[in-house]
């Protein structure tokens, strides 16, 4: 592109100077023709000095008796040759027999005519040297812009190569590199930037990762060891068949345990990797609340605690009826788990403005607000040997977050101290949720295994 411009511009500086050089050499011709014509009107006998004092040597003047003035020079190059006889021409170039270029022009008077020339050679020698500086000056400056443009985009380019030598060196195993920042306002280091962020965020992802494996690895470890060990006692010494009954009834707890594991592992699993997909339902919240409790009854019961469901109004919220249920089913459980007995738990099903809420309130031990943040990160206890001892594997609230965040809701600890739990579920209210429908509230308070509860 570059040679492309310098040859149009070069043919466009030679054009021009050609151009200049031949209306300035015209005006010259003009010039003489005018003199000698002047001096041909005014003092005929002094055409013959024009030469030695004006310095036209090249002219020659017809009059009606022929030929009345001619230069030596003109008659010997021949240049009336280009003129047409008794008309006036303008300039034209004409290149004489002995080979010399001249400009030639005449001007016809009422009964004469005036022919003049000028040797047009330096003018000639001047645009060819202008020709050629130009024609070697390209391939030099075309030569010039290549080595200077390699020079500057190799220099420019010099970070890509660095961060792609640095990007070559990260492996799964070196996710904590970064990529150089040399200014990180300029758009490569933009481009670091965003690359560095993206590792920041898969380093994060892996790390979760592998803990996340380590840690099954941990849960999984734990019951197979206690049914190792139960089944070697057993080995050991010949038992009767009430004791091998209580072996294999152990056993069987430690394989639900097992099951319970691998079955939220599961769903954790499926759902990192997007295969759960939801199946948007209008669900009425109260109903689906007595449903779960109807189901867990038989748990509180077992610990004689008071589980009660509280539904004020009837609330209608647009989510996947299973993954709520679950969520459902995991707070509800943990209250029964974790609350002693005696203990009191109630689930309310209110709205507000926008929004379906469902509480979960137990008069347990509560969960110290030192583990807020983390109570909902998979395989987080606040006591492990508690939670283990109930049976828990640590992914319930983990699981209970995934089923209502993917549904757009929220789920929290409203809690804070050590005076019962009260977890705190949002959903997106259905767009013909009764919360503002102050005429079908449908107050009422329902103690487990309610016809409401039965109904559904
Ligand atoms: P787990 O299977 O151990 O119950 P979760 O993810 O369901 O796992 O709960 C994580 C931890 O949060 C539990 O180990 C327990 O320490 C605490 N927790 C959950 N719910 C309650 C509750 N209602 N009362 C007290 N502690 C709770």
């Amino acid at each position: 592109m570059l040679t492309l411009i310098v040859c149009i511009f070069s043919a466009a500086i030679l054009l021009f100077v050609q151009t200049r050089l031949y209306a300035a050499l015209d005006a010259q011709l003009g010039l003489q023709i005018a003199t000698i014509g002047k001096v041909y009107r005014e003092e005929p006998d002094e055409l013959a000095d024009l030469a030695s004092e004006w310095g036209i040597t090249l002219f020659r003047v017809d009059d009606a008796g022929g030929i009345r003035q001619q230069t030596e020079a003109w008659a010997r190059e021949g240049l009336s040759s280009p003129l047409q006889p008794g008309d006036s021409a303008s300039p034209l170039s004409w290149t004489a027999p002995s080979g010399r270029r001249y400009r030639v022009h005449s001007l016809t008077g009422s009964s004469y005519r005036v022919a003049a020339a000028i040797d047009e050679t330096s003018l000639r020698d001047t645009l060819w040297t202008l020709a050629v500086i130009l024609a070697t000056g390209i391939p030099f400056a075309a030569g010039l812009a290549v080595a200077g443009g390699y020079f500057l985009a190799g220099r420019v380019l010099a970070p890509v190569g660095a961060m792609a030598q640095k990007a070559r060196e990260i492996t799964a195993e070196s996710l904590a590199k970064r990529l150089p920042v040399d200014n990180a306002r300029d758009e490569f280091g933009q481009l670091a930037t965003v690359f560095n962020d993206t590792l920041f965020r898969l380093q994060d992802a892996f790390e979760r990762l592998r803990r996340f494996a380590a840690d099954a690895s941990h849960e999984l470890r734990t019951p197979l060891t206690a049914m190792r060990s139960v089944g070697e006692v057993a080995l050991q010494s010949p038992l009767d068949a009430v004791a091998y009954r209580d072996v294999i009834g152990s056993m069987l707890e430690e394989v639900d345990r097992l099951t319970r594991l691998v079955e939220s592992l599961l769903i954790l699993t499926r759902a990192d990797s997007g295969k759960i997909h939801l199946v948007p339902e209008d669900l009425d919240l109260g109903r689906l609340a007595g449903n779960v409790i109807d189901q867990l009854h038989v748990l509180a019961d077992e610990k004689r605690q008071e589980l009660t469901l509280r539904v004020p109004i009837r609330v209608h919220a647009t989510a996947d009826a299973a993954l709520i249920r679950h969520a459902l089913m995991n707070l509800i459980h943990n209250a029964i788990k974790y609350t002693p007995n005696g203990g009191a738990i109630t689930v309310e099903v209110n709205a507000t403005a926008k929004r379906a809420v469902i509480e979960v309130r137990d008069t347990g031990p509560g969960i110290p607000i030192a583990h807020r943040d983390r109570i909902f990160d998979r395989f987080y206890r606040v006591d492990a040997s508690r939670s283990r001892e109930e049976g828990g594997v640590g992914l319930g609230l983990a699981i209970a977050r995934w089923a209502v965040e993917a549904n757009g809701g929220q789920i929290e600890l409203a809690s804070e101290g050590t005076d019962g739990s009260l977890f705190r579920v949002m959903l997106p209210a259905a767009d013909d949720s009764s919360a503002a429908d102050g005429h079908r509230r449908v107050p009422h308070e329902l103690r487990r295994g309610t016809q409401e509860a039965a109904s559904s």
